[in-house]
């Protein structure tokens, strides 16, 4: 039998006992940096980008997680491993940890900790929706600006994001893109976003996850020969848009079909939607970017 697995404190364990103290600002404060990992076929997706911008989470957090890079990769293959699944999603979590001294709130005075989790396969959009295209709302609730928290940095600090989807299900959406407090189009819960028009290629820049799925369709779109532009884009240009999705690692790539419950270009999933995503799971198929499990296990 299968189940979700973590790695806590030194220790492999069903995730349904893994536990962290309510002492610890990891809790109380959300103190916590993150990265999530997909694998097919027991296959990484793009282990090394990974896990070069969850060390750059944890380096502008000041959190140093007491393992190395490489035994991080071997800590995630084992979960990965004893899921018994094939298809999984990996959560790394680089956590503040508890006070060394309680009766103190300097965050220094931690000791940073490693927290793994292993779990089937998800989709952050319902795989159903995604295939036959959502709806997306453009929020009033902003995306807090870069110079509070800094999207690029991958946190636990999601009050926008969640508020924002929470008004998206209140308007009868499917999921939520805040715009930045200026206005322009940044990203939603657990996702990027993207437009096409006249063939090219457009996704918001600025204050927003460097998403590795968004990079894997830079990628993808200039191997088939379409342009991309990453600039600044206001919710009008979306609206006007011939097609849109949105890109994450758990789930890939979704059509957009609705924006604010109007019909987007046509109405029906985009063909340069459902041609990128094709290409992306043929070339996963193939071993793009993959490490697989049992090469780390090897190792
Ligand atoms: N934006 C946010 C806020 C996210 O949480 C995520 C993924 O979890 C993304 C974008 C997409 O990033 P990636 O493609 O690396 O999964």
């Amino acid at each position: 039998m299968s189940e979700a697995i973590a790695y806590i404190n030194d220790q492999y364990v069903p995730a349904s006992e893994a536990k962290v103290s309510i002492l610890e600002p990891t809790f109380t404060k959300s103190d916590v940096v993150y990265d999530t990992i997909s694998a097919t076929d027991r296959s990484i997706f793009r282990l090394e980008d990974h896990l070069d911008r969850f060390e750059n989470s944890c380096k502008v957090m000041q959190i140093t997680p007491p393992y190395t890079r490489s035994e991080i990769s071997t800590i995630v293959a084992n979960c990965i491993d004893r899921t018994g699944l094939d298809d999984t999603c990996t959560t790394i979590m680089g956590t503040r940890g508890p006070y060394k001294d309680i009766s103190s709130r300097d965050p220094r005075n931690c000791s940073n900790g490693l927290i793994v989790l292993s779990v089937p396969y998800y989709y952050v959009i319902p795989k159903e929706r995604a295939k036959n295209g959502i709806n997306l709302s453009i929020v009033e609730n902003k995306r807090v600006p870069a110079e509070s928290v800094d999207a690029r940095v991958k946190n636990f600090n999601w009050m926008d994001l969640t508020r924002g989807l929470l008004e998206s299900y209140d308007k009868g959406g499917d999921s939520a893109l805040l715009c930045t407090p200026d206005g322009k189009l940044s990203e939603g819960p657990g996702f990027n976003v993207w437009l096409a028009k006249n063939g090219t290629l457009k996704t918001p820049k600025g204050n927003l996850l460097e998403g590795i799925t968004r990079r894997t369709v830079f990628e993808l779109a200039a191997e088939i020969g379409i342009k991309t532009i990453e600039t600044d884009i206001y919710p009008d240009e979306l609206r006007e848009a011939d097609e849109a999705f949105t890109t994450t690692t758990a789930g890939a790539l979704a059509s957009v079909v609705e924006i604010d419950s109007k019909p987007l270009g046509n109405g029906a999933p985009g063909l340069l939607t459902s041609q990128l995503s094709e290409l992306y799971w043929k070339k996963r198929k193939d071993g793009w970017y993959g490490t697989h499990v049992d090469d780390l296990l090897e190792q």
